[in-house]
């Protein structure tokens, strides 16, 4: 019986990219009459939110990817988040001492800095093996004597070839020379991901491992794990990663990534799914537009294309169009829309933002545009007649931008008192700081008030608005971000 496996984690917005990873997942299991299992990989407490994870989960409905093993749905294998099952983990590292595959490390990240550092002026390129990282007992007594918890560390051969098997790759050869000694268990107790994953992917049965390539440099110290447990490793499938245009990795800074941002912008599902099947498979007939129960009926496996795809919001639309044009009859479209347009929660947080400013309702369309559309259309001659100079609203944008990538709460008061920190910080004025925020949000320089109107639009479609902002204004050069970056962080 195939098994696949989508096992995010919940650290941050729902990624387009695991949503490409899911659908490969399900189609092979569906069309291999397999099983698809979604499991949360939440080993990284400090980053991990249950926020997250909803949103992830919700998102990946949306598109209708169904899994048949999950936190929600449970199944036989189970529990399928893994910071419910910790004692699991810690019992097979502690086989691994057992067998010398593994071993205490008392080392601090300070030491291993500083060693890091050594070794850079040397011009001394390798990993840290046991044999680095061993300290002379007395000194391991005295730390343990002082309460120093210690991580676990897998043994790692000092050199030689690791020859991996890739479904899709064939063979890749890594070198153990550029291995480290990967911790396994850190001092808290939890897995690292390398432990969690091998033992979970094991204890699950997964039969096949679909992944982003970014995970090829694990896949030697997978290996091992697997060959120290004495277990068969699932065969190994790595995907080509999604692009920006330039080539570079799907980054937020340059393409917006969030499936919610798709979704607030008013694209369909069915064509973000049909999308994201592109960037990796063709029909057998090549044909652009394909449901995805067409894909799973055709799917292959082995058809799948490592050409670095790239994500290109014009070709999402054009297709985004045929969908809505081909398969929405009036009575979808009429139902499609106002679904996405007026939720009841949207519509009443709304009216209170124009009511007092409305003479007929015929003044409602204008003054509510901006929450209906996905970018305005902006002209840099409106950002001069602000107070601030082009410099400092260029400024601006960008520290808010930035600020906003790691604002959680997303309410209108937790988003004034952020940004109104921000510009005392930045010793601007509130009143001259907001006005560029608000024509990036609305193309003008009036707006329904600005953080209510950021609250109502959500998190995806106000970063989306700044980064345009941005572009249109010319955007930062690399050299200039990274000065703009440090005078950041000094806030
Ligand atoms: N938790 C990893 C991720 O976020 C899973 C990688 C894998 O599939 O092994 O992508």
């Amino acid at each position: 019986m195939i098994r696949v496996r989508v096992a995010p984690s919940p650290t941050g917005d729902p990624h387009v990219g695991t949503a490409y990873i899911a659908l490969f997942n399900l189609c092979f299991a569906r069309k291999m009459g397999g099983k698809f299992i979604l499991r949360i990989e939440d080993t990284d407490q400090s980053r991990s939110t249950a926020e997250s994870e909803q949103t992830i989960l919700s998102s990946l409905k949306w598109m209708g990817l169904e899994w048949d093993e999950g936190p929600d749905v449970g199944g036989p294998h189970g529990p399928y988040r893994q910071s419910e099952r910790e004692d699991i983990y810690a019992k097979y590292a502690h086989q691994l001492i057992d067998a010398g595959k593994a071993f205490y490390c008392y080392r601090t990240s300070d030491e291993l800095d500083q060693m890091r550092a050594e070794r850079r002026e040397k011009g001394i390129q390798k990993a840290f093996k046991a044999s680095d990282l061993q300290l002379p007992t007395a000194e391991i007594a005295e730390r343990k004597l002082a309460g120093q918890k210690p991580v676990v560390r897998m043994v790692v051969p000092e050199e030689g070839l690791c020859k991996i098997q890739d479904r899709l790759r064939g063979e890749i050869e890594l070198d153990w020379a550029n291995v480290d000694a990967q911790i396994l268990l850190k001092a808290d107790g939890m897995p690292t991901y390398h432990l969690a994953n091998v033992v979970d992917d094991h204890l699950m049965q997964i039969t096949h491992v679909i992944r982003g390539e970014e995970w090829i440099n694990s896949a030697p110290k997978h290996y091992l794990l697997y060959e120290y447990f004495g277990w068969d490793m699932p065969e190994l499938c790595h995907m080509p990663l999604l692009r920006n245009p330039d080539k570079s990795k799907l980054s937020k800074r340059k393409n917006p990534t969030s499936i919610n941002f798709y979704r607030d912008a008013g694209f369909l599902p069915e064509a973000l799914l049909n999308y994201l099947g592109r960037m990796g498979w063709s029909m057998p007939d090549e044909a652009e537009k394909f449901s995805l129960t067409e894909m799973v009926e055709h799917f292959d496996i082995d058809k799948l294309s490592l050409g670095g795809p790239v994500f290109d919001q014009e070709k999402l639309r054009w297709l985004n169009g045929m969908w809505i044009r081909e398969d929405l009859s009036a009575d979808d479209f009429i139902q499609r829309y106002a679904s996405w347009a007026f939720p009841p929660e949207k519509v009443k947080a709304i009216v209170p933002l124009i009511h007092e400013r409305v003479e007929t309702l015929a003044d409602v369309a204008p003054l509510t545009a901006l929450f209906f559309n996905s970018l305005p259309v902006l002209d840099e001659a409106t950002f001069d007649q602000l107070k601030l100079d082009r410099e400092t609203q260029v400024k601006v944008i960008q520290f808010v931008s930035w600020k906003l990538d790691s604002q959680v709460a997303w309410g209108r008061d937790d988003l004034y008192q952020s940004l109104s920190a921000l510009a005392e910080a930045m010793d601007i004025k509130l009143r001259d700081f907001l006005q560029p925020l608000f024509v990036a949000m609305s193309g003008s320089t009036v707006c329904p008030p600005l953080f209510d109107t950021m609250a109502v639009l959500g998190p995806d479609l106000t970063r989306a608005r700044f980064r345009h902002a941005l572009d249109c204004l010319g955007g930062v050069s690399k050299k200039g971000a990274k000065k703009l970056e440090r005078e950041f962080r000094e806030f």
